[in-house]
């Protein structure tokens, strides 16, 4: 059943990097045996003035994202850079609705979710990041917070499901070595499926990946990626690492 969803491991590299530090992480990342694309789609997302290295020296098996894109065209909007620009580039992938940009920059339900809606129109696929804070999950609001972000990006995008990844990043999990327990995922990914099914169709419910992220390694991603509805991760820290060949290679 879950063949039909093809495995996803997103590397998002944040704000790190040199020009050296990249060059030899693409080095690292061209020379590891990763199984084949039949099996995984595999991105890394380094920071919009590190993509073009990037894109020119990565292995074609691995796929480029920007970690960001303006919510509308591009013009006067200082500091940003648009989804023109990113497909302009070649670049296929954007993620959205990153914890940090959400609590950091302050980002709203609304804003991600007409973003995600701007980044479709102009052909690029979306990693749509939704995920509660430790008070939300303690207060017993998980799901009730996912999908409020959730909501907000259907009522930007409708029906149109089929460029987004979702990414479940609990922001407990993220950065803080404290991975959701594969439990703990399935639970929470089993809803946010059973939302897809009931809110937007049975079958976007079906075919929509459904990441994992938080605190992702090559240590804990075989136990999670056992789950029928962990499709696959979204990786920060450990995606900086030699160790995401075999993060890639927990595909089932
Ligand atoms: P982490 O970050 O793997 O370092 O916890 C995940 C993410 O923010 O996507």
């Amino acid at each position: 059943k879950k063949m039909a969803r093809k495995f996803f491991v997103g590397g998002n590299w944040k704000c790190n990097g040199t020009v050296e530090s990249v060059s030899k992480l693409v080095d690292t990342l061209n020379a590891g045996e990763i199984v084949s694309t039949d099996i995984v789609e595999v991105v890394v997302a380094p920071t919009f003035i590190h993509i073009p290295l990037v894109k020119d020296r990565l292995r074609s098996e691995i796929q480029v994202s920007a970690q960001n894109c303006w919510v509308k065209k591009g013009g006067a909007y200082t500091g940003e850079v648009s989804a023109e620009q990113l497909v302009d580039l070649g670049i296929p992938y954007v993620i959205l609705g990153h914890s940090e940009r959400r609590h950091i920059l302050k980002e709203s339900h609304d804003f991600v979710g007409q973003k995600c809606a701007y980044a479709l129109s102009k052909g690029l696929k979306v990693i749509a990041c939704i995920g509660e804070t430790l008070d939300e999950r303690e207060a017993g609001n998980t799901i009730k917070v996912c999908a409020e972000q959730l909501i907000a990006i259907k009522e930007a995008i409708g029906e149109n499901w089929s460029d987004v990844v979702v990414a479940y990043e609990p922001v407990w999990a993220i950065g803080t070595g404290k991975v959701a327990t594969p439990e703990q995922a399935e639970e929470v990914h089993a809803e946010l499926r059973k939302w897809l099914a009931e809110n937007v169709s049975a079958e976007v419910a079906e075919a929509t990946r459904i990441l994992y992220g938080g605190s992702v390694t090559a240590g804990n991603c075989k136990e999670l990626a056992k789950k029928p509805n962990v499709d696959g991760f979204l990786v920060g820290g450990a995606a900086l690492k030699p160790e995401f060949i075999d993060i890639i290679n927990s595909a089932q």
